[in-house]
């Protein structure tokens, strides 16, 4: 069975991270897993199924094991909600030669150029405040196509050969169109139907085509935002086809904010995992000591995408660690600890992988390029639990339009099912 038709679809629903975290919250209720409200007490049951979300941008999920008891554990694999893309000001209308445009900020490592010539939407969360003073909340999306257009050769002329470089506050508008007054939440509402005074709102613009397979014998996947929704509907899957543990608690942690550096209220870098996996070990024990025996005991697996070489840049990768798409998940290593892998879990990752029975590969970055890095070692380092960063091959990253391949994808669905199991 392939997973990649129903990759496509849930990328397509995620526009945002608070989309991601919406399209996820429903499917959950329609399985029957449990919400839980950080604000209210916990009733945790053995052999049940529960989600928790903060600020509407991150989530946890978990499956509690049939014998649960203080020498249980925790299985964990997280990801992030968030990609590069450009983000909605507060004052977002200006004009300029006749043009109404939108005033936007760059959020993350976005690869400017890419987001020119594209049909672009945005949508996000706005905070509404109705008749009595109470706040809501809304998710929106705004259908109406918009676009930052390149200048044409004939205006640039030296340009294929000096390269594009766009200046991030000069050159960044998406132009919205010609009305002569405009004002930013009335459009908005006339474009949802949405009533009420809108107060604020975090809007991000998103490529407005869908994803789609590519390739000769389709094994590409077209996409934006592989990373990282790649890498949190494989976990989500595996964790939905999951049976219950005999006494290993199955979680999947999916975080906002990774692109721009996981400092928030609900970031990798904040308390809601530790704050999780607290309450929730209250239940079979509320002692420190008994705590920390199940932290050392568990493990944590930091999934997001991996640089695959380039076909016309292969020397931009360390000779002996060339990732290929198509030849399954990726170990990320790195001497500096920008990835959270040591020995340890390298080898507990490839046991798992040989008894999934897939390929699996290295990734070391060039000693004179340095290399990214993601939530794993933010997340070993502020629980101390053996953590792993692994992620599938891709091409294109931060562009918006990102490229991965079918067949990984479904082989680190195996590999996840196989470390729930195991
Ligand atoms: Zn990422």
């Amino acid at each position: 069975m392939s997973y990649v038709q129903s990759l496509l679809n849930f990328i397509d629903a995620s526009s945002t991270s608070f989309h991601a975290v919406a399209h996820l919250k429903q499917e959950l209720a329609a399985k029957g897993f449990e919400a839980l409200n950080e604000k209210e007490s916990w009733e945790l049951k053995q052999q049940r199924k529960y989600f928790v979300t903060r600020a509407d941008g991150s989530i946890i999920i978990f499956v509690t094991p049939k014998n649960w008891t203080p020498n249980s554990s925790f299985k964990i694999i997280g990801a992030h909600t968030d990609s590069p893309c450009l983000k909605i000001k507060n004052n977002p209308i200006s004009i300029k030669e006749g043009y109404q445009l939108l005033n936007v900020e760059v959020y993350g490592g976005v690869l400017l150029n890419s987001w020119f010539d594209r049909d672009l939407n945005f949508g996000g969360r706005i905070i509404l405040e109705d008749e009595n003073g109470q706040l809501g909340q809304k998710i929106i999306t705004v259908k109406k196509k918009l676009r930052i257009p390149r200048l044409a050769i004939h205006l640039d002329r030296e340009v294929n050969k000096k390269g594009f470089t766009p200046n991030p506050q000069e050159h960044m508008f998406p132009i919205i169109g010609l009305r002569e007054d405009i004002s930013f939440e009335d459009w908005v509402k006339e474009e949802t139907g949405i009533k009420g005074n809108i107060l604020s709102w975090d809007l991000f613009l998103f490529d407005a085509t869908e994803s789609s397979f590519g390739g000769i014998d389709e094994e590409f996947v077209y996409a934006p935002r592989l990373d990282n929704l790649a890498s949190v509907h494989a976990s989500f899957e595996a964790l939905k086809a999951s049976d219950f543990s005999e006494g290993t608690i199955q979680m999947a942690v999916y975080f906002q904010h990774e692109e721009i550096g996981s400092e928030s209220q609900n970031g990798a870098n904040s308390n809601f995992l530790e704050a999780t996996l607290k309450r929730i070990q209250a239940f079979v024990s509320r002692e420190e000591e008994t705590f920390y025996k199940t932290i050392a005991r568990s493990f944590f697996i930091s999934a997001d995408m991996a640089h695959a070489v380039h076909p016309s840049y292969a020397n931009r990768h360390d000779p002996n660690h060339k990732p290929s798409i198509g030849k399954g998940p990726v170990i990320k290593s790195n001497a500096n600890m920008r990835y959270a892998t040591d020995a340890f879990s390298i080898a507990k990752f490839k046991q798992w992988c040989q008894k999934a029975n897939i390929p699996f590969q290295d990734f070391c970055s060039r000693n004179d390029i340095g290399c990214g890095s993601t939530i794993g070692p933010m997340v070993a380092s502020n629980l101390g639990i053996p953590s792993i960063d692994i992620g599938n091959p891709m091409l294109s990253m931060h562009s918006i339009r990102e490229m991965c391949g079918t067949r990984d994808h479904d082989d680190i669905i195996k590999v996840f099912k196989e470390f729930y199991r195991g």
